[in-house]
């Protein structure tokens, strides 16, 4: 047994080309599982790197290795859920099965089911399961295909969901994102949904499968690279108009990071500069996000589809997009924004529906299309997707994104009571 293991986990890596190539798995090391505990914990999907419950099976092997412990086991020898996971995954790549158990998770834990609602919950549309027990897990497992995530109500006293991946870097995306998908299911709660039509619930899957820039575990080379910790921007003068945008830009990233209100490297934030825009630069988490990362070109296809939507809309200098927990719930609401006559944003908010992950320029005569109607508009919900906001400078825009996200909340925390 302990001679397989070597065998398959010589030469070790885990190869990951974002652009231009498929996620090419190796088998993946010791070391990777450890990195994703660390990270799994730095994200609070985890309450510290030693209580990790994960299994790895290596490629066409009969065997998977099991953390806590490091035990190289037969499948049928694994802890439950994960040999039920193991012995049903049939992918040619390796399998990892980790197990989650936030309070949010645990919360849907209880429920039928978990709603996807938004676009980060694609992952989760038609892939999960609900069981009692562990004693349900094998049958309900029976016949179906593309499970990613097992959610079992009771295990010694709590519930659990089970993740299952086939890469080091996909295990963290979708642990990151079910935690997510399933607080905006509480935020939302029993409130009129939009129902999203399934032929676009089935597009987005196909491009997170299809289209490299979409496939789960693209964040992992730079959730690693924020192992090291963050630097703090320099405070200097800037002598050009440039230097000026790029600090402000910058300054603005870190903001809406401290504030929690940041998606990993999604999301983006530009401002004019001539007759372009600089924006997010798309492959760094944005609390590293220092002026000189700022590009002309994102490597998020969507910033650059989205943003110069907007930009030919409206006279903005700089416009903010995220997904932001509270906008992003109020934006799978059927009855969207409701805010009082004296907010800023009375009046003044468009919509523009959900068709997917925006990757063609096509979708932008629909958005200017949708921004006209609003007379003064200054804000633009996505439904089930998220929000924009601009403004005459990067601070306008940061000014009315938060205030959007706290009228929001305060939207969302009325209709709990
Ligand atoms: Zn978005």
């Amino acid at each position: 047994m302990v001679t397989c293991w070597s065998s398959v986990t010589s030469g070790l890596a885990y190869i990951f080309s974002r652009r231009t190539a498929q996620l090419t798995e190796l088998e993946p090391s010791e070391g990777d599982v450890q990195s994703l505990a660390r990270m799994l914990t730095r994200h609070g999907l985890l309450d510290a790197p030693a209580n990790i419950e994960i299994s790895l099976r290596p490629v066409g092997s009969c065997s998977a290795k099991s953390w806590p412990g490091g035990e190289f086991l037969p499948v049928e020898r694994l802890p439950p859920v994960h040999r039920d996971l193991q012995k049903h995954a049939t992918s040619s790549n390796a399998n990892f099965v980790v197990a989650i158990r936030t309070p949010a998770v645990q919360a849907v834990c209880k429920l039928p089911g978990i709603r996807p609602l938004a676009q980060g919950g694609v992952f989760f549309y038609r892939s999960t399961i609900h069981c009692n027990s562990v004693l349900d897990v094998s049958l309900e497992l029976e016949g179906k295909q593309d499970v990613t995530v097992v959610f079992v109500r009771e295990m010694c006293g709590q519930g659990a969901a089970f993740v299952k991946a086939k890469s080091v870097g996909a295990a963290f995306t979708l642990a990151w994102y079910l935690n997510k998908t399933c607080k905006r299911h509480l935020l939302v709660g029993s409130q009129p949904v939009i129902e999203v039509e399934d032929a676009i619930w089935e597009h987005a899957a196909k491009q997170t499968q299809e289209n490299d820039d979409f496939a789960a575990g693209v964040e992992w080379p730079a959730v690693m690279a924020s192992m090291s910790p963050a630097q703090a921007l320099q405070e200097q003068q800037p002598s050009t108009e440039e230097e000026s945008v790029r600090m402000a830009l910058a300054n603005a990233h870190r903001e809406i990071h401290s504030r929690g209100h940041d998606e990993l490297i999604w999301n983006h934030i530009s401002a004019r500069l001539n007759d372009r825009f600089l924006v997010t630069p798309g492959d760094r988490l944005w609390d590293r996000i220092e002026p000189q990362h700022l590009l002309l070109e994102s490597k998020n296809c969507t910033a650059m589809v989205l943003h110069s939507a907007v930009y030919s809309a409206v006279p903005a200098n700089a416009v903010i997009h995220t997904h932001a927990p509270y906008l992003e719930a109020v934006s799978c609401l059927q009855g969207g924004l409701k805010v009082p006559a004296d907010s800023m944003f009375a009046g003044r908010v468009a919509y523009h529906d959900w068709l997917g992950f925006s990757d063609d320029y096509a979708e932008c005569e629909e958005i200017v299309a949708n921004i006209g109607k609003v007379p003064n508009c200054i804000a633009l919900i996505c439904r089930n997707h998220g929000a924009f906001t601009w403004g005459a400078s990067v601070e306008e825009a940061l000014q009315r994104h938060v205030a959007l996200e706290a009228a929001c909340q305060e939207q969302l925390e009325a209709a709990h009571g």
